[in-house]
């Protein structure tokens, strides 16, 4: 009887390997001896063992969608102090955080100036979005420029934008900082009218909108564009001192912290 127990087990494990069940293989022994204990039949251990499959599945296409989204740190709202930074509208952004923008294909602006916590909202949406079985990927704007740039030059353009067309967000960060080129303002544009009304966009700017001409070029593009990604768009602004900054400096007022450097201090 052992034997055949033995034998099951191993044609089994066999099969639920073929099968791609890798939860099931893991847990099926252990599962069976639980049920037999409980004198639970044979249907609730079937359905026991698919319940851990399917939920393992899930975490492990979210650990998929998160590593693809490439985000540079991952970042959650749990360590957003909504208080250091009293402009951001924080019902605004939990109401984002249920990813219904997504579904709807609505646009979101984060605008402010640097420190102020724009890439850690953008960012924990995002992640929330891949747990949400969405397809996400994060750019820095100057990077995903000189990637279509050189995807350009290699005949691997159309190849590139199949991929951004797939995304169900797509989050430009820190629009502004670096001009773009004439070719990569277009092509920049290109992805933003592509995107438009298809996929989810998160821009993180310092710009105000008056001066995005400063990064795009010309007039034309930049009106273009702006309007794009502002039909359907929600903006959050980001105000007030740089939560780096306040930080830097709330830790040196503790006792035994160092006072702030000043200019005139050699390091
Ligand atoms: P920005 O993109 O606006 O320049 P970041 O989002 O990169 O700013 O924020 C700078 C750093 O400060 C990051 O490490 C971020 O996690 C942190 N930070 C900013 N605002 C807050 C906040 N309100 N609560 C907690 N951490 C914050
Ligand atoms: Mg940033």
């Amino acid at each position: 009887m052992k034997k055949t127990e033995t034998k099951s087990l191993v044609l089994l494990r066999h099969h639920l390997k073929a099968l791609k069940l890798p939860t099931m293989h893991e847990a099926c022994e252990k599962i069976a001896q639980r049920c037999a204990a409980d004198n639970a039949d044979h249907l609730a251990f079937l359905l026991q063992l698919c319940e851990l499959e399917l939920i393992d599945r899930e975490r492990r296409a979210a650990n998929r969608r998160l590593k693809a989204a490439k985000f540079p740190t991952i970042k959650t709202l749990e360590s957003f102090d909504f208080k250091a930074q009293p402009s951001v509208n924080k019902p605004l952004v939990l109401e984002l955080m249920r990813c219904g923008y997504i579904d709807q294909r609505e646009n979101l602006l984060l605008v402010g100036s640097t420190g102020t916590g724009k890439t850690h909202i953008a960012t924990a949406l995002g992640v929330e979005a891949c747990a949400r079985g969405k397809r996400v990927r994060f750019h820095k704007v100057i990077e995903l420029v000189t990637q279509l740039i050189e995807a350009r030059e290699q005949r691997q353009l159309a190849r590139l934008k199949t991929q951004l067309s797939k995304l169900d967000l797509l989050i430009l960060d820190e629009l502004g900082y670096v001009p773009a080129s004439k070719v990569g303002a277009e092509l920049l544009f290109d992805v933003i009218s592509t995107a438009y009304e298809r996929t989810s966009v998160i821009v993180t700017t310092n710009l105000p909108f008056e001066n995005w001409t400063e990064v795009l070029g010309s007039e034309r593009l930049t009106g273009a564009t702006l309007d794009r990604l502002t039909h359907r768009c929600h903006i959050i602004e980001c105000n007030g001192e740089s939560y780096r900054l306040k930080d830097a400096k709330r830790r040196r007022r503790r006792p035994g912290g160092r006072e702030p450097r000043t200019g005139t201090d050699r390091p």
